[in-house]
Parts: C-alpha cells; structure tokens; sequence
C-alpha cells in the first residue's frame, strides 16, 4: 500500500483498498474510456470524504496533486465516473434513506443508494421520481443527480432540476455546505462569511452579475447537460441558489453527501396510445400537434424499422407477440397519466385525430396488460444494446444530445444520412417529444478502422446536432468524452464563464479532473478501451 494510502487508512473508518484487481474494476464506468486509479476508497460516512477532501486539499497547497473521483454504480457513458488518483465508491455505505415525509413526498437520502431501491419504497408511498434514467436498477440516486438525468418522461416532468430541494455538498477544501433557493436577505449572510463557502457565494455572484445578460441570452430551451446550469442560480427576485449548479456537474464541483428531493403521486391509471407513421414529416406533424395540446404526453417515444428489422433477425420470436412484417417505418408511443379518467379520455380523443391524419394502425390501451404489451415493442431497444454480433457491440459515443423538438424529424432525416455516410446501421430510438433520439453505433473498438470511426461519428453528429440548433449533452452529459467539443458547441466567452465556475469551486482542478474541461481529442485515443462490454446491466435491462 502506497503511503499516502497508509496515512488515510490510519484516519479513516472506510475501507482502502489497492489491489490490482480492484483498482482493474474501477478502471472503467460503461463508457468506451479507461482509467487506472491509484486508490479506491468506500467512505463510511461524510467525515471520511471530508478527511480525504481535506487532504489532497493540503497536498496541493504543497503542489502535490491527487486528483478525486466520485463513484455511484459506475453506469456513466462518457467517462466521468473514472479517474487517475483516489476513487471515491458512494454504493457500500453511504446508500440510506434517511427520511420519507409520506405526507409532502419528500425524501431525503445519502447519494448511493441505488435508484431502483428508492423507487420499490416510493411506490409502496404511492409515489415516483419520474426523471428516471433507464439504468435506475444499477445506478445510484447520486450519479442521476450529478449527471442530472432523465427518461422516458421527460416530456411532462422534465430532469432533475425539478425535484432536488436541497443539497449537501462537501468543498474541494473538506468543507461542508447545504445548498438551497435563498432568499436576498439569506444571500446577503452568506455573502458575508469569510469561510470558502461565503467565497464561493462571492465569485459566483460577481460571475453572474458581470454576464447575466449573455448568460440568459444563450440558455437554450431544450434539456441540456452542456456545461454548467448557472442560468437557473439568480432569479429575478434576487433569489440564489447554486443547487443547479451541482445538478449536471459530474462530481466536478464538489462531493454531494446528501440529498434532499421532491417526489410525485405515482399513477397507474394511465392510457397508451401507439401508431404506425410512414415518414418524418408525418412524425414531425403529430409531434407539433401533441406538443401543441394544454396538457402534456407523460411519455412521448419513438422507434423506427430498422431497429425491429434487426430484433427480428437476431430474435425473431421476441417480436411475435407485438409487432409483424412488414414493419412500419416509425412507430410512436403516446402515453397520458393525468390524474382524472375523463380528462385522460379527453386527451385521447385528440391525440386520436391528430394520428388519424397522420398515422395508421393505432392501438389504445388501458389495461395492464395490454399496455405492457406495447412497452415491449418500444422496449426492444434494450434488449439490442447488450446483444453483441461477434466482436461488433453498441458503443455509447453518439445519440444523447437533444434538438427543440420542433426539429426533431430533420435529426431523425440527419441520423440516417450519418448512418449511410459512416456505413453504421441507422436503429433509432427515443424521446422523439423531447427531440432526444439514440443512435448506437454497433463497432468493433478493438480494429483500428472502428477506432477512427468514434472521432468521425463524434464530429458528423456534433456538426448535426450544432445545425438543428441543439446541444449533444442532453439525456447524457460532458464527462470526458465530449469535453473536447465543448468549446465548438458555445459562445467562446460562455466556455470562459464554465471554466471560471470550475475554477471557483476546485481552484486546485482535483475534482474529476478532465470531465467536462481538459480532455482533448487526442487524450481520448490514448485511454479508449480495446473491448467494450456491458455487463453491469446483464443482471437487469436497461427499460425503455
Ligand atoms: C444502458 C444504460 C442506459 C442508460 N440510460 C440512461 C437514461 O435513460 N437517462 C440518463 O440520464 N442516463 C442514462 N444512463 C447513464 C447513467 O446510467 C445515468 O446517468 C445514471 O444516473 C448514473 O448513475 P451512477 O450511479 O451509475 O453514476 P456514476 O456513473 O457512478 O457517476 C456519474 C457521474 O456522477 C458523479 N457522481 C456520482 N455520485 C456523485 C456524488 N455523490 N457527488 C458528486 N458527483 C457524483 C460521478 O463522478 C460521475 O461524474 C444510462 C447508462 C447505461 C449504461
């Protein structure tokens, strides 16, 4: 064991450890990257990451550098759940739910607990975290937070930001801070503390103040991982919060230790609808005119022919039950949960007729199993992600940015173009309300021509995404692996503003470092893994 890890073992409850095989396992998160850490650390509790922050927080003072990364489940694409130096695992110890206000919905929990174990206790509450990302059986609260995720119901009940309350954040200096909206008269206090927190609060303010109107004026209006949200920090009524700041912040910022959020009644009575549709002007057309309705879709999706075409080559029965030959070219999902009946039938019926212009073969459901018989033809696209077809598996490089969804049929119309002109199978899937569509590239990383395509299929889909006005961080984030097109995609000066709140908040750049900032193209190359496999989610597919 290296010294330092002797000197932390001395002071700490948690466990270190720096076997081969251990720091092996956290040499990877489910993204095509791999990087070795020093050390792995489970703290036991707040004080333990306290201590450790503390430290390198000194040794850096010393000009001594040990970088740290904070872990959930390890589930991240893009990277950011990796790291040189100490990897912090949050899932052994740190994953209670410390209180569950059944009456409000509220809950409060330390960040490991797994999401899908959060989930099984809200629901026996009647009640649901609806940003729920499609990994939740494998993945952490935590991670969701840091990654500010979403799913299939994002069109109705957005991402993260809409349920976390509170938060509690360890400094890259060991110091310990809740986060919360404040109002003027609480900002002041705070702006008054001579303490690295009151610093914080500070230099953020000035930040904000100096470039509040740039800040405003490039806040784009679709869901986006891209950077740092700072637009949602300073209200109009002179409010302040740098919750949002944390949310989407991939451990980059500080540690979060605690997490304090809002839930939502969990309705089961809800109705699904399901059309065929022949092209993407159609698409588009029911898209606009369900969006266009007062009330919201819970889920909008979508998936297209080729991905039942290949689910019918590798498994044909799996299609039996739900879908035939010949397959329409685009299939949507339509799905209501307001909490009246009348209203969901009144929604129905428009969403009937809109589909009746444009679409064909709809099918209504209400009952249990009927509707879960048409989830599972959405579904397919999990299954496909862990199928691999010799060397060749789908590689999560592109197909988690977003376009205003107005937009959405010429990403779809792009996708396919991409697809011909890097000669990858055009399978698409996705919140096609929300203007996310997925695209998996099936490659083998492991052959020098595939390796290559990763950069290719990273620069088509970032000029795409760039042309249709939307952001290639959106269901997923920055982490490493679109770090270095983060400055393409922004305004230079907005770049300047994100670098500048990293610089605030981790003056010593020891916190996931290389996430979102300081990954270049050709640092990629260098830690691209020669195989890629998915087998944390063997266990539990990833749902829609
Ligand atoms: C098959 C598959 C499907 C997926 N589907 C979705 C989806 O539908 N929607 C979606 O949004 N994402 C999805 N993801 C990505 C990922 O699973 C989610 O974002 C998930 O919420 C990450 O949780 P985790 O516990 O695995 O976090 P990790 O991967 O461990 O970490 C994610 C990031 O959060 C940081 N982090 C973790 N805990 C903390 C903490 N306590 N404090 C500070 N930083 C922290 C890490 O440093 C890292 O940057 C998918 C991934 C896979 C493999």
């Amino acid at each position: 064991m290296s010294k330092v890890a002797d000197y932390l073992q001395q002071h700490l409850l948690g466990e270190i450890l720096t076997s081969s095989d251990v720091r092996d396992y956290f040499s990877r998160d489910c993204s095509l990257l791999s990087v070795r850490p020093a050390m792995v650390i489970y703290p036991r509790n707040e004080n333990d990451i306290r201590k450790i922050l503390r430290f390198t927080w000194q040794l850096a003072q010393k000009k001594h550098f040990i970088t740290i990364t904070t872990r959930g489940a390890g589930t991240d694409q893009t990277g950011a759940a990796i790291g040189s130096g100490i990897v912090l695992v949050l899932t052994a110890h740190l994953n209670r739910i410390l209180e569950l206000n059944s009456r409000t919905g509220s809950v409060i929990i330390e960040p490991g607990i797994m999401f899908g174990k959060l989930d099984e206790t809200l629901h026996t509450h009647g009640r649901f975290i609806p940003a729920i990302p499609s990994s939740s059986e494998y993945s952490t609260v935590g991670g969701a937070v840091a990654n500010n995720a979403s799913g299939s119901k994002i069109t109705k009940y957005g991402d993260f930001n809409q349920y976390i309350k509170e938060l509690r954040v360890i400094l890259s200096n060991g110091d310990v801070i809740n986060t919360r909206r404040l109002s003027k008269k609480d900002l002041n206090r705070k702006l008054g503390l001579v303490t690295y927190e009151g610093e914080i609060y500070r230099s953020i303010d000035v930040l904000i103040e100096d470039n509040q109107d740039f800040i405003n004026r490039n806040r784009l209006k679709i869901k986006n991982n891209f950077g740092y949200n700072l637009a949602a920090v300073k209200d109009k009524d002179g409010s302040f919060d740098l919750t949002p700041l944390l949310i989407g912040s991939q451990g980059t910022l500080g540690v979060i230790s605690e997490i304090t959020m809002n839930t939502e009644m969990f309705n089961p009575e809800t109705f699904l609808m399901v059309a065929s549709c022949d092209n993407t002007i159609n698409l588009q057309n029911i898209v606009d005119e369900v969006r266009a309705l007062s009330a919201q879709p819970s889920s909008m999706e979508m998936i297209n022919q080729d991905l039942l075409e290949d689910a019918a080559k590798i498994n044909p029965n799996s299609l039996k039950t739900v879908a035939s030959k010949p397959f329409s070219k685009f299939y949507i999902f339509i799905e209501y949960d307001l909490m009246s009946d009348r209203n969901n039938k009144k929604y129905i019926k428009k969403v009937k007729k809109i589909l009746e212009k444009y679409g064909h073969d709809i099918k209504i459901a209400s009952e249990v199993e009927d509707k879960e018989k048409l989830w599972k033809l959405r579904d397919i696209s999990s299954y496909m992600l862990t199928h691999n077809n010799g060397l060749n598996r789908s590689v999560p490089i592109i197909g988690e940015g977003a376009v205003p969804y107005k937009n959405v049929g010429r990403l779809i119309d792009g996708l396919y173009d991409l697809a011909k002109k890097t000669n990858i199978e055009p399978i698409l899937w996705g919140h096609v309300g929300e203007g996310i569509i997925h695209l998996r590239p099936r490659l083998n990383i492991a052959q020098v021509g595939d390796r290559q395509k990763v950069f290719r299929l990273l620069e088509e889909y970032n000029n795409l995404i760039k042309s249709l006005d939307g952001t290639i961080s959106s269901e997923g984030n920055d982490g490493r692996l679109k770090a270095p097109y983060l400055d393409q995609n922004l305004p230079p000066e907005l770049y300047q503003i994100y670098k500048k709140v990293k610089q605030i908040f981790d003056p010593y750049n020891l916190l996931n470092q290389g996430v979102k900032f300081g990954t270049s193209v050709d640092d990629l190359k260098n830690i691209m893994r020669h195989d890629y496999k998915l087998e944390h989610s063997y266990n539990h597919l990833p749902r829609n």
